[in-house]
């Protein structure tokens, strides 16, 4: 939800966002003295000084936490080996100081100290000059519905590029998913963003080229190297974000639609392989990096569990390079990236609707396989795998019911 504060109001919001933050750095810098970072132990440390700082009982317990959680982070990503080895110069980085807090962090908010009236479309908040009462938020019709119907739990303040937003937490019911009729196969590229077995194309070429020109500005903005260039190469960032977002958000739903008005399923291809394999030109190869590809398999598995629709995920090997008529497989099928022409059969068509075709039949041969029509009297084998991988698995928060590998084409 965007807020609509008063200038007097957003002064006063600012100044309670940096004295959490403030605070929450002050917290930091003592467990990292004392080498204390549970939870527990940092509130029994910390929080009358918290209260002291002019923090009322729940904020102080949220700075404390905050403080906690970083460093949770910070330890597991550590020992998941992401900062490097033990002596590295980013692990050294990381580990030789206490965590820092941005000033304007977002800070974390429960119902006793954010109370929303959506009827008035104000919010009353704690804030460190006393509660704040009547400040205004807005939103789009679906967004403020859905807050009416399904908020749950803590909201985060935050503040970007001057704007100030509450982020609040909601929980949407799944609806039971289908017995799927047939399913969309979906494939991912670069030219083309998504390319369904239907034969649609979603976006791309006028991406790429926004994209093209977003990467030129951020190269002037980085030779430059000024201050106010980073600040505003942040700011580009942010902004690039938003929009791969919304064109994702988009294509799913358009997608989702789609398969929910024929009752069908969405098959998309398991995504670990990707960089291996697309072939692509060495200027291609920092799109694919930053392009937010994962972000649409999210996006198309959150709002298919919404709708009801089933997803699958395939495995990925030689969709681009395998024949769905003849099924011959061959790396030379596909002559360029964006023609397939297979080598026996001379089957030809653009290589991303041929790619989706095959993800197509992948998922039709992987749903016969977890879903067989007589499980209780099938060979041992068999009911094993319709357990692993029943489509109740779909309910889940996995958007995969386990990985299903090949087919007779592969
Ligand atoms: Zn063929």
């Amino acid at each position: 939800m965007k807020l609509l504060p008063t200038p007097e109001q957003a002064a006063v919001l600012s100044h309670t966002l940096r004295a959490c933050n403030q605070a929450a750095g002050q917290a930091a810098q003592i467990a990292f003295e004392r080498g204390a970072f549970s939870r527990a132990g940092l509130q029994k440390l910390l929080y009358c000084q918290m209260k002291a700082r002019g923090l009322s009982a729940q904020p102080a317990l949220h700075v404390i936490r905050k403080t906690a959680d970083a460093y949770t982070t910070l330890h597991a990503q550590i020992r998941a080996g992401l900062l490097g080895e033990r002596g590295s110069p980013r692990r050294t980085e990381a580990t030789s100081k206490p965590i820092g807090f941005r000033p304007d962090a977002a800070q974390p908010f429960d119902d006793r100290c954010l109370s929303w009236q959506l009827d008035t479309r104000t919010v009353s908040i704690w804030t460190i000059r006393g509660r704040m009462k009547n400040l205004s938020f807005t939103g789009e019709p679906s967004q403020l519905k859905t807050l009416a119907e399904h908020r749950r739990g803590e909201s985060d303040l935050v503040c970007r590029d001057g704007k100030w937003f509450l982020m609040a937490t909601c929980e949407v019911p799944e609806a039971e998913p289908y017995e799927p009729a047939d399913w969309i196969g979906v494939d991912r590229g670069i030219a083309n963003l998504v390319t369904t077995s239907d034969g649609h194309n979603h976006q791309g070429r006028s991406l790429e080229r926004y994209r093209r020109r977003m990467a030129r500005v951020r190269a002037e903005l980085q030779a430059k190297g000024t201050k106010s260039a980073k600040r505003k190469l942040k700011k580009r960032a942010r902004r690039e974000a938003r929009h791969a977002a919304h064109a994702n958000h988009t294509i799913a739903k358009t997608v989702v639609a789609d398969a929910q008005r024929t009752g069908r399923g969405i098959a998309l291809e398991d995504l670990k392989g990707i960089r291996d394999r697309v072939r692509l030109r060495r200027h291609q190869r920092a799109t694919l990096a930053s392009w937010p590809f994962h972000q649409l398999g999210t996006f198309i598995g959150y709002k298919a569990r919404r709708a009801g629709v089933p997803v699958i995920e395939v495995d990925p090997a030689h969709t681009s390079q395998g024949c769905p008529r003849c099924w011959h497989v061959t790396r030379r099928n596909r002559p360029t990236r964006d023609v397939f022409y297979c080598m026996v059969c001379g089957l030809a068509g653009p290589a991303d609707h041929i790619a989706a075709v095959n993800v197509r039949r992948r998922a039709r041969t992987a749903w016969v396989f977890v879903n067989p029509p007589h499980a209780a009297v099938s060979p041992p084998h068999r009911q094993r795998q319709s357990r692993a991988a029943s489509p109740s698995l779909f309910r889940g928060g996995q958007l995969t019911p386990g990985k299903v590998f090949g087919d007779p084409a592969s």
